[in-house]
């Protein structure tokens, strides 16, 4: 079963994500990780796209699509994937539905989790991400026991470049209008379903799982 999880920046995707892979046994793709660490490691993938991230700029389509298409082809005989962060766009979800083709597979759901921009940008200005692993913390809803450490690991906490300043603005703007349209795509092909994402973490997961369960019986 390959999963796509739609939403804006902050609405909840990296957890659901995370939970959902362990509920599913499916193995977690994120775009926004897969160029972090590819940046971090200086690649040519990860040089072309720094400056488009840094301004929180969508990463050009065909070096975003190589390096995701490349991460599904090398996970052939796993349970399935569950995709956050891409597709982003039109050319994307279609590259990734030709490209699924052609392997047999195909996109089982698209999961949608709603939220208003208000919340969106108080989620994100208040998000710190652990230094080793990704885990994610939030300053007013979901803060570390000690402040500026990650409880899981013990390293350093930071905020990303683009969760502050005229960057988050910039990527919720592009979330609303190049990636919102994906829900009808995957309405289209009866495929979505909308959880409200303003709701607890808990509640949001028990959503999902509800309405996965209506569909696979
Ligand atoms: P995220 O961690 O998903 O918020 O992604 C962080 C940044 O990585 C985005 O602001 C883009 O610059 C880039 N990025 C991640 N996924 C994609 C994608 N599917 N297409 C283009 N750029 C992406």
């Amino acid at each position: 079963m390959n999963l796509i999880l739609l939403g804006a920046q902050g609405s909840g995707k990296g957890t659901q994500s995370a939970r959902l892979a362990r509920e599913f046994g499916l193995v977690p793709c994120a775009s926004g990780d897969m160029l972090r660490e590819a940046m971090a490691r200086g690649t040519p993938s990860g040089e072309l796209a720094r400056p488009y991230y840094d301004r929180g700029d969508l990463v050009p389509d065909d070096v975003i699509i190589q390096m995701i298409l490349e991460r599904i082809n090398s996970l052939s005989g796993s349970q399935g994937i569950i995709l956050d962060g891409f597709p982003r766009n039109l050319v994307q979800a279609e590259a990734l539905d030709l490209a699924l083709a052609r392997m047999g597979q195909r996109i089982a759901q698209a999961i949608y989790l709603e939220a208003p921009r208000a919340l969106l940008l108080d989620r994100l200005s208040g998000r710190y991400i652990c230094r080793a692993h990704g885990h994610v913390y939030n300053s007013k809803t979901n803060p570390p026991k000690v402040a500026g450490v990650c409880d899981i690991d013990g390293s350093e906490l930071f905020q990303r470049v683009d969760d502050t300043g005229p960057a988050i603005e910039k990527r919720l703007d592009i979330f609303f209008a190049e990636t919102l349209p994906l829900t009808e795509y995957y309405a289209r092909q009866g495929k979505l379903i909308a959880v409200d994402g303003a709701q607890s973490i808990e509640e949001v997961n028990r959503q999902i799982l509800a309405k996965l369960n209506t569909i696979r019986q």
